[in-house]
Order: structure tokens, then sequence, then C-alpha cells
């Protein structure tokens, strides 16, 4: 039989980029006849972002995945970098002309794979006469939420604010509770994103003709429910495939992560708190300060990642080369006998440590994902994108978290500070108390291995999906 060759297309985030990865590993090793060529595109304002990038591809080597490198924009001076959004959704675009090139000379093309802001290229698929499958990297209920809004307005024609009427509460099928207006993502609220940006990915969800989710049934079962039942989405969606959880499975040998690793060795089980906020996570000054004080007063011992934040509004973050500046006087003399202040460590590796037994997060969607994986209890703190909704869910609908905080306004650019003494009151409850949180979260855990096993949930919804790529060629 001819190899069916499948094209995947991500935007370079690394959560997007990672998880697209091991998907792909998971459809090749569950099939002899798909190849897959993976385009990768980088952003010229993110160098470490791009080393990144690089460090992943060179240590992904696997029978019948290729690597295509995209051209990268020489200047993107006049291209809008106040949001990273926007600007990596100009660098989709500035792609499609090369992407369209390059895929309509791929033999035996059966199919694309996007990610969630990759819809723009179904025009590709369309025109070759292949379909496309979306490989979304956020849960199940955020999908029900971008399709409920673009819903709202595609047919019944109402658009931002009256959207999300005037109550302060939505009622979305995809939600057992009510959904307060201040958990919604910027990328739904905002008038320009969403109209530029959001509802057109939601269009373009229904033109694929499969779903793959990176959830599982058993996580986000009201979600799933409300896909098949409510007269909302019902008929008017592609099959959608809970696959995961899908997560990362690489590591880059760094000094610093064996040291951390290391270090973890030398602490008691569930002792220590992790904090971390995913790729795009830094904080000014101010706020550095809050949160060294809450880790302090809360007495608890800590691995904290520390990120530097970019120079400009909407740049990437970096790694500072000395903690020491940034951080209250005489900090990391006072806590050096209980705590650990690094820079980007295998996040993975750390969750699944006997020693760390809670989690500040930022609520990423993989993060969530690995911090259920590994049965560790998260203390929310969101900070953009659907991150508020995640917390939201964790908190409310599936009572495995802690909060910290839920709302953050991105839009609002004088963020009111998170404030020591609620870090220091989300940590103790966090590591302290949360008993009926931690035994959850570990009821999670066990469920999202079934899932992915011979059998599981997971492991069958995907086999459907492979039987309808096949059923392309
Ligand atoms: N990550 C990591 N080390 C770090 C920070 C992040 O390994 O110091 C990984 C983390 O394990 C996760 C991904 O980067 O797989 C972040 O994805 P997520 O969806 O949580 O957040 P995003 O980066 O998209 O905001
Ligand atoms: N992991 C890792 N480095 C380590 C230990 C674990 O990257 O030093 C990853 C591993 O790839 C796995 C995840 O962390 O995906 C959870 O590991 P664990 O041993 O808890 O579970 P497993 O997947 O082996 O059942």
């Amino acid at each position: 039989m001819e190899e069916a060759a499948l094209v995947l297309i991500v935007s370079p985030l690394m959560g997007h980029l990672t998880q697209s990865l091991e998907l792909s590993k998971l459809i090749l090793q569950r099939s002899n006849h798909i190849s897959i060529e993976v385009l990768i595109m980088k952003v010229p304002t993110d160098p470490e972002g791009t080393a990144k990038i690089q460090s992943l591809v060179a240590a992904t080597d696997v029978e019948h995945l290729h690597f295509h490198h995209l051209p990268t924009p020489e200047d993107t001076s006049k291209w809008s970098t106040t949001n990273k959004g926007t600007f990596l959704h100009q660098l989709i675009n500035y792609q499609k002309p090369h992407i369209r090139n390059l895929v309509s000379n791929i033999k035996g093309l059966s199919g694309l794979i996007i990610d969630l802001m990759n819809t723009t290229m179904i025009d590709i698929a369309d025109e070759l006469g292949v379909p496309t499958y979306v490989f979304l990297t956020s849960g199940a209920a955020f999908l029900g939420l971008v399709l409920h809004f673009q819903t709202v307005q595609d047919e019944h024609n109402l658009e931002l604010p009256e959207l999300f009427d005037i109550s302060n509460e939505l009622h979305i099928p995809c939600f057992s509770n009510p959904v307060p207006r201040n958990v919604l993502p910027t990328i739904t609220t905002n008038k320009e994103t969403w109209s530029v940006r959001t509802l057109n990915y939601a269009r373009g969800y229904r033109k694929a003709k499969g779903i793959m989710v990176n959830t599982f049934g058993e996580l986000e079962a009201f979600a799933l429910n409300s896909f098949l039942n409510d007269s909302f989405y019902k008929s008017r969606l592609p099959p959608i495939y809970p696959v995961g959880p899908i997560l990362k499975r690489f590591e880059t040998r760094t000094k610093n992560s064996r040291d951390t690793i290391e270090w973890l060795d030398g602490q008691q089980e569930n002792s220590v708190v992790f904090l971390c906020f995913g790729s795009m996570g830094s904080f000014n000054l101010d706020q550095v300060k809050e949160i060294a004080d809450g880790l302090e007063r809360s007495g608890h011992r800590f691995l904290w990642v520390l990120r530097q934040a970019p120079a400009n509004k909407g740049g990437f973050p970096g790694e500072f080369e000395d903690h020491g500046l940034v951080l209250p006087e005489g900090f990391l003399d006072r806590t050096a006998s209980i705590g650990k202040v690094v820079g980007w460590v295998p996040q993975l590796a750390v969750l699944s440590h006997p020693a760390v037994g809670g989690f500040v997060s930022h609520c990423g969607w993989n993060s969530t994902l690995e911090s259920i994986w590994c049965g560790v209890p998260i203390a929310t703190w969101p900070l953009f994108g659907e991150q508020q909704l995640n917390a939201f869910q964790l908190v409310k609908e599936l009572g495995i978290a802690v909060e910290i905080t839920l709302d953050y306004n991105e839009a609002n650019e004088h963020q009111p500070l998170v404030r020591a003494e609620q870090i220091e009151k989300g940590i103790r409850e966090l590591m302290d108390g949360a008993n009926e949180v931690r035994r959850r979260v570990k009821e999670f855990s066990d469920k999202s291995r079934l899932a992915m096993k011979e059998g599981g949930s997971s492991y069958l919804s995907f086999d459907n999906v492979i039987q309808n790529i096949c059923s392309n060629h």
C-alpha cells in the first residue's frame, strides 16, 4: 500500500509543537502506511524560543517523520507587536503562500493536521481536495465556549457585547456551572481579536473532517457529552476525538535540569511547592517581590521558575543571568536551605518527582494535563489566553485545584498586584489543607493513565481517528 502523507502545521509555540509531535509519534506507531511532514515556523523576535524549537527538532529522530523549515520573515517592523497572538496570526498569514507551495508538491498527500490557530490553511486543503483535521491543544470546554459564541453570532446575528448577554453569568452548554464573565478569555471578549481571529478559528473547526482534542473522556465528560446531546452543538460539528492526555516526552538535558532534579532528590515526599508559569509567563519587579514575600511567609519548601519579563510589551520572556538582582535583598540567603530559584526546567520531570506536593500554575492546558497526569494539585494563577477559563474549570467544575486568583484581565495594562498575603494563603491551602482536592487529582491521575492504555477511552478514540484518516487514501 502506498504511503499516505499528512502535513502538520503548527504555530511556533512550544506547548503546541511538543504536543503535536507527540501526537504524530502516536499516529506513526499505530499505522505503518502514514508519513508525516512537519512544517516548522519560527518567531524572528524570539531567539530563545527558536533555540528551543531547534533543539526539539534535533532531538526528534523518528522514522516517517520529516521536518521542513519555513522561511523566517526578515522584516517584521510593520507587524503589530503589542499582542503575541496577533503577531503569530500575522506570521501564519505570511507563511500561507510558502505553505501552499510546499504542500502542493508533496506526493501522496492525504490530509492536513493543524493546530487551533492555523484554520486559514483549510483553504489550501480545499484547493488540493484533501481533508483537514484540527488538533486542539486546549480542552473540550474551551472548544465548546468558542463554538458557542460563534453559533450565537452566526446564527442569531448577535455581536459583542450582546454575545455575552447582559448578565454577569453565562449559561454555556459545555459547562455545568454558570460561567462568570470575568473568566472569559480575552480572545473572545476583545472585539478585534474575536472578529479577526477567534471567530474565524471557530468557523474553521466546523469545516474540519475531525477534531482531536488533547483531553480524555473521564476528565471532560460534561463538555464532551454536550457536543453529542445539546442542540446548540449537535449536527453542526465534525466528530470530536478526545485522544489525550498527550504529554511532552522529550527532555533537554541541561545542567540546570540535572541540578534541579538532584536538589529534589534531597527533599521529602510532597514537601516542595513548585511555581512555574509556562513558556510565556513573567512578572514585573513589584510582583516578583510579592511572590518572594508570599513564599517566605508560607515557610514551605519551594522550587520557583522565574524568567525575565520581555523588554517590550508583546515580547517573549528570557532567562535571568542572576536571579539575586531582581529578588528582595537577602531572599536567596535566607531561603537557601529551603528553596531554589531557577530558569526553564523540564516541568514534567519535576512534576513527576515525589518531592513535589503542589503546583502554583498559570493553568496553561499542557501544565494542567501534566499536573493531572502526575497527580499534583494546582493553586491557580492564570495570566492570559484561555487560562482563566482553565483555572475556573479546575477549581469549580472539577474540584482539583485551589485558587490564588481566577481573575486576570489581559486588556488592563495596570494589573493589580497579587499580594503576598493572597499567595501565602493559596500556598498554605495547597500544601497543608486541600485533602479532598488532592484525593480527586490522584483519582484523575489514575484515570488519565488508563485512558491512554490499550483499550482505554483515548486509545479507542485514537483508533477511530486513524481509521478516519486512512479512509481518505
Ligand atoms: N515548560 C517546561 N519548563 C518550564 C516552563 C514550561 O518544561 O520552565 C513546559 C511545560 O511542561 C508545558 C509547556 O512548557 O509542557 C507550557 O505549556 P502550557 O500550555 O502549560 O503553557 P504556555 O507555555 O502555552 O503558556
Ligand atoms: N519524566 C521525565 N523525566 C524524568 C521522569 C519522568 O521526562 O526524569 C516524564 C516521563 O517521560 C513521563 C512523565 O514524566 O512521561 C511521568 O513520569 P512517570 O514516571 O510518573 O510516569 P510514566 O509515564 O513512566 O508511567
